[in-house]
């Protein structure tokens, strides 16, 4: 089944895609399942999780930059990295560093000392301008032997599906890992398009507000 495990919803601040939407793109572009990772937010995950195969995640908004929680049951918020992870991991959770290194994102981890504690490395996000930062996080993810994960990062509905890792069963964290050793995975960049978007629904919201 193919997975794209970064995807989020109108819950994030700057997407508008509703959870029944997310079900019906991925249906019509193959992709099995989906990780919602809504930033500080789980709720789009659990609803979708009815209706839709769903992994329930939250990019959570540390000290450090982003990092991400995948099966979770309750919400984590907002702390410090070490923090972050110990809370994602004391429900049994797996930590993901998405997007590190991106030197075009204010909210990328940066910190190697960081990274190497995760789970998961994200060693390609759809959304990352700069090609290059795509290769140093898979270079470091190499280099420490991490597991690696891509994602679409996907806040609009052309974007879901970009990216995805092709896995046996998404049933338990374990089946996860797992499945993730040696997967096949497919790794597309977003059109420039979406940053646009992005930066459109941004001044949107800070109108509306
Ligand atoms: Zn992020
Ligand atoms: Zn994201």
């Amino acid at each position: 089944m193919r997975v794209d495990p970064h995807v989020h919803t109108m819950r994030s601040g700057h997407s508008s895609l509703k959870p029944s939407t997310i079900a019906k793109v991925a249906r019509r572009r193959g992709i099995g399942a989906v990780a919602i990772t809504d930033h500080d937010d789980i709720r789009s995950a659990v609803e979708l999780s009815k209706e839709f195969p769903t992994i329930v995640g939250e990019e959570i908004s540390s000290d450090q930059g982003d990092v991400i929680g995948l099966f979770l049951s309750e919400h984590v918020p907002r702390d410090s990295a070490m923090e972050v992870m110990d809370r994602i991991r004391s429900q049994g959770g797996l930590v993901v560093i998405p997007h590190p290194f991106d030197s075009l994102r204010k909210e990328a981890v940066m910190s190697e000392e960081i990274c190497a504690k995760a789970d998961i490395i994200e060693v390609f996000n759809s959304r990352v301008v700069r090609g290059g930062d795509n290769d140093l996080a898979r270079a470091f993810a190499k280099a420490r032997s991490l597991p690696e994960i891509v994602g679409s990062d996907a806040h609009t509905s052309l974007e879901v599906g970009r990216a995805w890792v092709e896995l046996d069963s998404i049933d338990t964290p374990e089946d996860f890992m797992r499945s993730l050793d040696g997967a096949s995975r497919a790794c597309r960049r977003s059109p420039a398009v979406v940053h646009l978007q992005t930066k459109m629904m941004k001044a949107f919201r800070r109108v509306v507000h």
